[in-house]
């Protein structure tokens, strides 16, 4: 998403853009819910790639469940969320596609006379002005320029899933339908909502119900081994986890309340992402600049995210157009997203605190 706002933002600027892609094909086909946030959705509406409104589900409220399913605690609050592959599809379909070469890793940048030229995996080669690696919190170019720069765990994962409305059992979905709801009790949170169906509608009936569970684990090999054996170092996708971790998982649920436990009994393919905090010295290496994940992770509490993608691109394409040289344009940006990125992982961090009742 962060190389597609960015693309979008420089090119709608009058830059001449080409994205590179490391996976060959059906990124759209993967994600989950994500907190349709106004940065977000004026980035969609400002440049003319959707109606933000037409992408999301809509609540009223906010309740927090006791585990025999009451409700301890609830206000009024509007939330806005959508769904990951609905946001990346847009993106995607809006943006030229001469300009956007799946399967085309990048595996080395090389600086020089003021330009910068990458190399593919395949042995392609592209040089330009600037490369914005926006690679996810896993990025190799961002290991190449900062070596320290590791990701740490947080000593908890997201389990994750998505269900069919449709296939949902009697009137589970009409029971989170109007409130963002909440379990939380020591060392785990779950919440859920519902996120336009994976056909983009948000009619009632076509959406999906999208649920979190963070969890406390300190064996993350066993669940981060995925049903082929292979340890990952990041997420698991929807069908990769092991058939006894998913069995354990639903036995788990136990003491969650019936609404939440139902909801994750019934989903088929269940999900796992470690959580992380990552910050970055610098963002910026001569004519190479770090955006989105690939700079600072904030934990899932702050549904930051995407936001900070699109914020980071836009704030790219501002300083472009408003400073003098590029030189100075990207000292500017760098200074006012490594602020931006710190404090948010210090949000993240204290929510994230605060909620699990960790560090
Ligand atoms: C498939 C997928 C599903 C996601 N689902 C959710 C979700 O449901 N909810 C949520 O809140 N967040 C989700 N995220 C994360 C969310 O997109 C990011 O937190 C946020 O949008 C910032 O995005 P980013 O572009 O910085 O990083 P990412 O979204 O991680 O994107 C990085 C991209 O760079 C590509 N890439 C990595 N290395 C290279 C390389 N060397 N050369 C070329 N390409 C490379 C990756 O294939 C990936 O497409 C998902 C990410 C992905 C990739």
């Amino acid at each position: 998403m962060g190389g597609l706002f960015a693309g979008h933002a420089l090119f709608d600027a009058g830059h001449d853009v080409r994205v590179f892609e490391r996976s060959a094909g059906g990124l759209s086909e993967r994600g989950g819910g994500i907190v349709a946030q106004p940065r977000m959705r004026r980035f969609l509406a400002d440049h003319g790639i959707a109606d933000p409104a037409a992408l999301v589900t809509t609540t009223d409220g906010r309740q927090y469940l006791a585990a025999d399913g009451s409700v301890r605690r609830e206000y009024d609050e509007e939330m806005q969320f959508t769904s990951w592959d609905a946001v990346y599809r847009h993106l995607r379909g809006a943006f030229p596609d001469d300009r956007y070469r799946m399967d085309s890793e990048v595996v080395d940048d090389d600086q020089g006379g003021g330009e910068v030229t990458v190399r593919l995996a395949d042995g392609r080669e592209a040089t330009g002005d600037l490369l914005v690696a926006a690679e996810g919190w896993r990025s190799t170019t961002r290991e190449r320029h900062l070596p320290d720069a590791t990701p740490e765990y947080a000593g908890y994962v997201a389990w994750r899933g998505v269900l069919p409305e449709r296939e949902a059992p009697d009137d589970l979905a009409a029971t989170f339908a109007d409130a963002f709801t909440f379990f939380d009790g020591g060392g785990e949170l779950v919440l859920a909502y519902l996120i336009p169906g994976s056909d983009g509608s948000t009619d009632p009936g076509e959406r999906r119900l999208n649920w979190v569970w963070y969890d406390t684990v300190s064996d993350l090999d066993r669940v981060l081994t995925d049903a082929s054996g292979r340890r990952r170092e990041g997420a698991i996708p929807p069908g990769g986890l092991r058939p006894d971790v998913v069995a354990d998982l639903r036995a788990a649920t136990e003491r969650h309340p019936p609404r939440f436990r139902r909801l994750v009994r019934a989903t088929d393919d269940p999900f796992v992402q470690p959580v992380v905090d990552l910050t970055v010295p610098r963002m910026r290496f001569e004519r190479t600049c770090l955006l989105g994940d690939a700079a600072f992770v904030a934990r899932p509490h702050t549904a930051a995210g995407t936001e900070k993608a699109a914020r980071d691109a836009v704030a790219l394409s501002t300083a472009i157009r408003d400073r003098d040289g590029l030189d100075a344009a990207l000292d500017a940006w760098e200074r006012s997203q490594l602020r931006y990125g710190r404090e948010l992982v210090e949000r993240g961090k204290r929510m994230g605190g605060d909620r699990l009742g960790g560090d």
